[in-house]
């Protein structure tokens, strides 16, 4: 039995940054960034109002003020995505929209707001304005390139792309971008009992959870499951949904890695490559197994889950998440954790590092301020995915003491964070 630690390196030690691909920005999300990218357009591109308005000279509006506005001559209108066709000559105003470029000449735009445009019962088109405060240089202009300056360094090769990176490309003019391509993950649950939801329910079958939820992480961390559906528990079988994944970047299978009869998975794994690892020093999870399926030249990664839902979710998120992660070139593999208070005891009799399902909440108190607390689910069967579905978070029980009793401070994996 091997600790969490050494298993999570060795698995990684075996799965390698996947190649680039370049495709529209919208797809990217969540992929990391290639190469560095160069701003070749100054955003703004031109000075511009930040104002429905009147662009104006400053200087034209000193001494203005409700009681006493200054009048001014309108020469034209320059909507946003037009450009003016005039300079501002001194002691005129144009009127402008959001967004428009400030014409030559002009250096404020005095908003609506400030003039006499809102309170006028007139609806003929406007030949003077009357301005109702002074404005200084610049007043609701916004710069060329003070978002980002043209041939600045904008994105770094590296960068995780969220939503506002996405933004920043598509306001660069780029309509793809090159990340690391998302990696391709098989998913096969094993075992005689399985049927697939949806079939009607049969004396002695159970339905297959884990192909979902294995399938449902991977989703949600980045990956492209691919569902092989249910292995039976005989070497043909498994053969057979093997060669199927050769085409992947990583095979998960769930279950059949136990010391059942027909646990099969490892010695059909045994023969078709290497076994790098099995049996983990944690609880639930113990019997997963790992190593590498080797076809010519192909080199699979296999992570063998246990067949037990909860089993096959924790491991999951100890060692395949890491191991997406990554695959798609990230470099912050931990799951956040947070201390936490346990509400509840619970008793490490066989020096296992336990992940006990929790719920965490924030409670204030009034002496230490805000603390989280962690209380047990309820039942912590393996076999308990309901557990899974009420925790959010996993409180990490070390394997070197005999368990935790109410008010010891705990590390708690946030699941949703
Ligand atoms: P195993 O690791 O194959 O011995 O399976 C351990 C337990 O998990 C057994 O009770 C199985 O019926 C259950 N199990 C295995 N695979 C699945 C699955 N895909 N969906 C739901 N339960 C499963
Ligand atoms: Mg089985």
């Amino acid at each position: 039995m091997i600790s969490v630690e050494e298993a999570l390196e060795k698995i990684l030690s075996f799965v390698e940054v996947l190649d680039p691909e370049e495709k529209p920005i919208l797809g990217c999300l969540g992929q990391v960034l290639v190469e560095d990218v160069y701003a070749d357009i100054d955003i703004p591109p031109w000075d511009n109002s930040a104002m429905d308005g009147y662009a104006i000279k400053a200087e034209d509006t000193y001494g203005a003020n409700k009681l006493s506005p200054r009048f001014i001559p309108v020469v034209g209108e320059i909507a946003a995505g037009s450009i003016a066709d005039k300079e501002l000559k001194p002691g005129t105003a144009i009127r402008i929209m959001t967004g428009a470029p400030l014409p030559q000449g002009a250096d404020a735009v005095v908003q609506f707001e400030d003039t006499d445009e809102l309170t006028r019962q007139s609806l003929h088109p406007l030949s003077q304005i009357g301005i109702l405060r002074e404005a200084k240089k610049g007043l609701n202009v916004r710069r060329r390139g003070e978002d980002i300056a043209k041939g600045t360094l904008v994105l770094r090769k590296g960068t995780i792309l969220r939503p506002a990176e996405i933004g920043v490309l598509a306001s660069l003019g780029h309509s793809t971008a090159s990340v690391i391509r998302r990696p391709i993950v098989s998913v096969l649950a094993t075992g005689d009992e399985l049927i697939e939801p949806g079939q009607p329910k049969l004396n002695g079958k159970i339905y297959n959870s884990n192909t979902y939820t294995i399938a449902a992480e991977v989703l949600r961390y980045g990956g492209i499951p691919e569902i092989l559906g249910i292995g039976r528990d005989s070497v043909e079988s498994l053969n057979r949904k093997i060669d199927e994944s050769l085409t992947s970047d990583m095979l998960i299978t769930c279950g059949g890695v136990s010391l059942g009869d027909y646990d099969i998975v490892k010695d059909v794994l045994a023969k078709r490559g290497q076994i790098a690892l099995w049996t983990i020093c944690m609880k639930p999870g113990k019997p997963s197994a790992f190593g590498v399926i080797r076809q010519g030249r192909k080199r699979l990664p296999h992570l063998g889950l246990p067949g037990n839902p909860v089993s096959a979710m924790i491991t999951f998120e100890q060692f395949a998440r890491p191991a997406i992660l990554k695959m798609m070139g990230k470099e912050n593999l931990a799951k956040p954790t947070v201390q936490a208070i346990m509400d509840d005891a619970v008793e490490n009799t066989d020096g296992r590092r336990i992940f006990a399902r929790v719920v965490l909440n924030l409670i204030q108190d009034t002496k230490v301020g805000e603390e989280y607390h962690a209380c047990l689910v309820g039942p912590q069967g393996s076999g308990i995915l309901t557990s899974m579905a009420k925790a959010n978070g996993l409180a990490i029980i070390p394997e070197n003491i005999p368990g935790v009793k109410p008010g010891d401070k705990v590390l708690v994996q946030m699941l949703d964070w």
